[in-house]
């Protein structure tokens, strides 16, 4: 039941992206399946509560069942938000001389070196993303379904919690101690 590591860095990588172009949303139901529209239906209507414990947090989704299901997850690492953009090429500088020709070389050779580090960074967290989702885990029948037949680790309930993340569209709530000791089913 182990889901391939190919796999989960395809998974890691499209649910790293914008989520808002449609290549990406056909991409993802290539991946998943009529599932995607179950868990974005779930995160439409925003059913996806993110349980803030101070700091550590638990999943809460609807379920058609009855009794939502709690997930304990840790998410992914979401990209920094984009750079801004850099100040706009001037047009051809009139005339350079020797000194400028070898600092606007340097200038963009540092550029180069920054990129590079910037993409073998993005490609870590990644890698640490997709190692994250090979351990999602939801108590739903589904998601025990899909694991056992050694399919994937993913069932609507995981994928909403993650697109929610994504998008930013979690409901968020705070609950005090003897709230949460009802949620995990102990006694505070
Ligand atoms: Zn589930």
């Amino acid at each position: 039941m182990d889901a391939s590591p190919h796999f989960l860095l395809l998974a890691a990588t499209l649910l790293d992206s914008s989520l808002d172009d449609d290549t990406t949303l056909l991409q993802l139901h290539a991946v998943f399946g009529p599932m995607l529209l179950s868990a974005m239906q779930l995160v439409d209507r925003r059913e996806v509560v993110h349980v803030d414990l101070g700091g550590r947090g638990l999943y809460q989704v609807s379920s058609s069942a009855g009794a939502p299901y709690t997930l304990y997850l840790d998410l992914p690492e979401l990209p920094p938000p984009p750079a801004e953009d850099p100040r706009p090429e001037t047009v051809e500088p009139p005339e350079e001389n020797a000194g400028e020709a070898v600092l606007r070389e340097a200038t963009e050779q540092a550029a180069r070196v920054r990129a590079v580090k910037l993409k073998a960074a993005n490609d870590a967290r990644l890698r640490a993303n997709a190692e994250k989702l090979r351990h999602m885990y939801c108590p739903c029948t589904g998601w025990a379904f899909n694991a056992l037949e050694g399919r994937h680790i993913f069932c609507k309930h995981v994928l909403a919690v993650l697109l929610a993340h994504r998008l930013g569209q979690t409901v968020r709530t705070r609950v005090g101690v003897h709230a949460a000791a009802g949620l995990l089913g102990i006694s505070a």
